[in-house]
């Protein structure tokens, strides 16, 4: 299995696979730039080649870049349209040049449109990004909890969107336990909920899986991120999903509010479960 966090590249990508690897994980996410979007720094190619040598000794999987919150591909505003389209693209240029195979990105909010119409404007930003996408790297779109105006939060959304980009075979998704809890996926069902994904998406496009806890319960519609165990999805229920043959292919990233050794802590606590 792949099992990690979220944790900062500010000092680097080779110092965060050591920090990653001290927490007992075998890979981790970053923000591509400042979560608030930011300008993005310049790449070290010696330290990427340096990480990527780290990451062979150690036997890490794929790694998982995360692009900034502010970014909207259904603004209401054109020039927040434009900014986010572009900063994907650069984003996606920089991931294949980090040897990072998958950007998440949250699908995004219709601000007041309607969910149609903020849907078709996802669609139309994705076709453009996808229409230039280096290859061997992926795109996901974060399932999303629902909140406020917020696209993504049905599989049916998501399959909208894939179908309106043809399929293309480098759309792929994130899912986050939290964020399924929101939305009304009940996780004590995970066979339920594993088959209407099946169904209308298809496991092969599942890539990523957000791992956290949820402080509010099932179709609650809100996102906010607990410790494992602490919230209303529960250790049964992550023990369920960890010990899952599909989630054990693909990396499972920890957002949980926690500071390293919280990290450590869950880590091997995922660890036992699947022992
Ligand atoms: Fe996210
Ligand atoms: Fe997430
Ligand atoms: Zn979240």
């Amino acid at each position: 299995m792949f099992i990690g966090a979220h944790i900062s590249i500010a000092k680097g990508l080779k110092a965060a696979v050591k920090t990653a690897e001290k927490m007992g994980g075998n890979t981790l996410q970053f923000f591509t730039r400042n979560p608030r979007g930011g300008k993005a720094k310049k790449l070290d190619l010696r330290d990427i080649e340096a990480a990527h040598t780290l990451m062979q000794e150690y036997n890490f999987g794929p790694l998982v870049g995360h692009a900034p919150y502010t970014f909207n591909l259904a603004s209401t505003k054109p020039s927040v349209r434009e900014f986010s389209l572009n900063t994907i693209k650069d984003d996606l240029e920089r991931i294949k040049q980090m040897g990072v195979p998958y950007l998440v990105l949250h699908v995004g909010s219709h601000g007041g449109q309607g969910e149609e119409k903020g849907l078709s404007l996802v669609a139309q930003g994705l076709r453009e990004i996808l229409s230039t996408i280096p290859n061997e790297v992926y795109l996901l779109l974060e399932g999303m909890a629902g909140s406020g105006s917020e696209l993504g939060y049905t599989f049916e959304h998501l399959q909208s969107l894939i179908k309106a980009c043809e399929e293309h075979p480098q759309l792929g998704i994130c899912l986050d336990t939290c964020h399924l809890t929101g939305a009304g996926y009940d996780l004590q069902d995970l066979a339920a909920v594993k088959k209407g994904f099946a169904e209308k998406i298809g496991l092969e496009r599942l890539k990523v899986l957000h791992l956290n806890d949820s402080k509010f319960p099932v179709a609650s519609r809100k996102d906010r991120h607990e410790k494992l165990g602490e919230g209303f999805v529960g250790l049964d229920v992550i023990k369920n999903i960890v010990r899952d043959g599909d989630m054990q292919k693909i990396p499972l990233i920890l957002e949980t509010p926690n500071d390293d050794q919280g990290y450590a802590r869950e880590i091997s606590l995922v660890k036992e479960m699947i022992s």
